[in-house]
């Protein structure tokens, strides 16, 4: 996503803009052949430009919505994400250091905010997806899903450190 500088006027600049999810497709973790996370948006870019001097910032944020399937019962999910973006785009002979934000350099009059905006939507991508917080997740021995349903196994199955106990009954 290329953004020319000298376009920043006084007021600065405000994109809006919306990404094809085949835009993703050098993003591993989501390319359109993945089973476990996939993409199921467009993908919304909202920024403000502003420019000092010759130093953009870049503020603003993106959000998708993805879909994977629960870590505990496999049932799909769809979750919303939307990662801010905070980026400094300083010209290549000339960077500051903030820790707060993220920095990139450009040359000339363009900046390609590509990059950027892919490792953001890998970095905000959940480790583990849950369709609730207290999922109860799969029964172990026969694989039902033991939110809509309960089985007989766990009352079958019995906690062999309880049986142990069982001996000491008084
Ligand atoms: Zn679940
Ligand atoms: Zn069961």
């Amino acid at each position: 996503m290329k953004i020319r500088v000298s376009d920043i006027g006084d007021d600065g600049l405000h994109i809006e803009t919306r990404r094809d999810p085949r835009w993703l497709d050098n993003i591993p973790e989501l390319w359109s052949g993945n089973e476990e996370m996939k993409l199921v948006s467009d993908i919304d870019v909202d920024i403000e430009l502003t420019k000092v001097l010759r130093e953009v910032s870049v503020l603003g944020n993106l959000s998708f919505t993805i879909e994977a399937p629960c870590a505990l019962c496999l049932e799909p999910v769809r979750l919303d994400i939307s990662p801010d973006i905070r980026l400094i785009l300083s010209p290549s002979d000339k960077i500051d250091d903030d820790e707060d934000l993220d920095h990139q350099t450009y040359r000339g009059e363009d900046a390609d905010l590509g990059d950027y905006l892919r490792e953001l939507i890998a970095v905000s991508l959940p480790v583990k997806v849950l369709c609730r917080e207290d999922c109860k997740g799969l029964c172990p021995e026969c694989g039902q899903n033991l939110n809509r349903e309960t089985c007989e196994c766990g009352k079958k199955w019995k906690d062999p450190r309880l049986a142990g106990l069982e001996k000491f009954k008084l």
